[in-house]
């Protein structure tokens, strides 16, 4: 078992003010493999003063010294590429191949992102009679989940540290490992004492102190829509920047033209990408009733093709799910497809063969699935797919629609300049086109109720910045 039993504030490894620890689990064998400090008020606020006393002089850096520290700091994470992917593979179950090629690299190439925007990004601009510059807001609380949890963290920290903000972190309790890896490498970079700082804790003590606090002018949340709305409630009260980057409940939607057998088995994959745990995890499949049938034998030709089993030593497509709390969740969801009269297609509730040990779900899909049915509405966060049939263009961009959520979605046509007029009827901060792939450098958020604010690229490190107008 790996035990973390310091915090690392003003550029030291303390020693926390919280006596508790909190158990992180391996999602494929249950047993305990992390061992964190439980943080408590005191171990916040400590953080936060060392964030605050750092940032006069950190927000003053030449930018081109900024610039060589995330180039730094992205070295130092491909030098630790797989101890990353090991822990993301163990503590959140994501096979550890597939671990290494997109958990432990997107958090590397962020860091190079921003490293190389630092040259070229224009801090300052004249408008008219006004000189207008771009200032670092402050300090920033950075509060993260377990799904991806070193990317959502690089994609606070680093455009944060570009910008000129001190950091105050407060990663997932339920995968917090390599969390401690980044503050380990920021160690080695020699970023200066309390530019960074690491706490760890439950989310309603330790989260709620840094999004309240009066010292902390923006807190940056990924996570739950639930989550979300408390911090933005209790950080309303200082009237600090929020940013909040929240669920999803993706349509993936194909048109008549498109090519059904491609557009269906990217679905599935997709959908099934880390288990089904991805914010913008495409679980809505929405297919013209004309081709219904054709679709969901395509969609359960590729979910079966889905070997489910350890995702360290298997050589396997699908890993367990995070925890047991959220195995049972996802169960619970399926029997409640059921009842609520889907079609089963293949997968269902019961373990899979074999796999009574591990926080494993078998690949499901449903047919004959409405927009009302809880499992088209809730975030399942699991191997689920729903497909859902649509009678023409207008029915399917009002299904993709409605729903609270607008993180993501997919469309697929038989031409690219189809697809985007419809992905342009989207309520949705980013949607593909016939499969485009995830770019780092386009913004990365939500509409709706799957939050406020843009992550990435030039638009992620504008969310750190203040704008001053000096009238000339
Ligand atoms: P979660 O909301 O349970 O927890 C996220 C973080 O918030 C954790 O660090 C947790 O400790 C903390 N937290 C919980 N309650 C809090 C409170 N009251 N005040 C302050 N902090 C609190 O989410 P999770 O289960 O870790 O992650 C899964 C969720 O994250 C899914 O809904 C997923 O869609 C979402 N997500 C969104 C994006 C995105 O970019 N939009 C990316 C990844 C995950």
């Amino acid at each position: 078992m790996k035990i973390y039993d310091k915090f690392y504030i003003n550029g030291a490894w303390v020693e926390p003010v919280g006596r508790g620890t909190i158990d992180a689990t391996c999602a494929s064998t249950e047993e305990v493999v992390t061992r964190i400090p439980e943080g408590v008020k005191e171990d916040a606020d400590r953080a936060v003063a060392a964030a605050r006393a750092a940032f006069d002089s950190w927000s003053q850096t030449p930018v081109a010294e900024r610039a060589e520290i995330l180039e730094k700091i992205a070295a130092g994470m491909e030098a630790r590429r797989n101890d990353v992917a090991l822990a993301i593979a163990t503590e959140v179950g994501m096979p550890l191949k597939m671990a290494n090629m997109i958990q432990a690299s997107l958090p590397i190439g962020a860091a190079k992102t921003y490293a190389e925007m630092l040259k070229t990004y224009q801090f300052e601009e004249q408008v008219g009679t006004s000189l207008v510059v771009r200032e670092a807001i402050g300090v920033v609380a950075a509060i993260t989940p377990w799904n991806f949890p070193i990317n959502q963290i690089m994609l606070k920290v680093a455009p944060a540290l570009a910008a000129g903000c001190t950091v105050v972190l407060k990663p997932s309790e339920v995968a917090p490992s390599t969390a401690f890896i980044l503050a380990e490498v920021l160690h080695e970079v020699g970023l200066p004492p309390g530019v960074f700082n690491l706490v760890t804790g439950y989310g309603p003590v330790v989260g709620e102190v840094l999004a309240a606090h009066p010292e902390v002018d923006m807190v940056s949340f990924t996570g739950s829509t639930r989550a979300g709305r408390r911090v933005a409630e209790v950080a309303a009260q200082t009237v600090k920047r929020v940013a909040l980057e929240l669920g999803g409940k993706s349509p993936h939607v194909i048109l008549e033209d498109a090519d059904l057998e491609k557009a269906v088995k990217a679905g599935v994959n997709e959908c099934y990408l880390n288990s089904g745990q991805a914010c913008i995890a495409p679980s809505r499949m929405l297919v013209p009733e004309s081709r219904y049938e054709e679709a969901v034998k395509f969609a359960k030709d590729a979910a079966e093709t889905f070997t489910v089993g350890d995702p360290i030593a298997g050589n396997v497509k699908l890993g367990p799910v995070i925890s047991a709390i959220q195995r049972e969740r996802i169960r619970n969801l399926i029997k409640k497809g059921v009842e609520e009269g889907a079609r089963l297609v293949t997968g269902g509730a019961d373990a899979p063969e074999g796999l009574d040990k591990g926080f494993y779900v078998k690949p499901t899909v449903f047919a004959d699935v409405n927009n009302d049915m809880t499992i088209a509405r809730e975030e399942i966060f699991g191997p689920v797919l729903a497909i859902i049939p649509f009678k023409d263009e207008a029915d399917a961009v009002r299904i993709a629609n409605d729903t609270i959520y607008g993180l993501g979605g997919n469309v697929w046509a038989g031409t690219k300049e189809h697809g985007i007029e419809v992905a342009k009827k989207i309520r949705t901060g980013q949607i593909s086109v016939n499969g485009g792939r995830y770019n780092p450098l386009a913004p990365f958020g939500g509409y709706k109720q799957s939050g406020l604010g843009r992550e990435a690229g030039k638009f992620g490190l504008e969310e750190f910045l203040e704008v001053k107008s000096l009238q000339l």
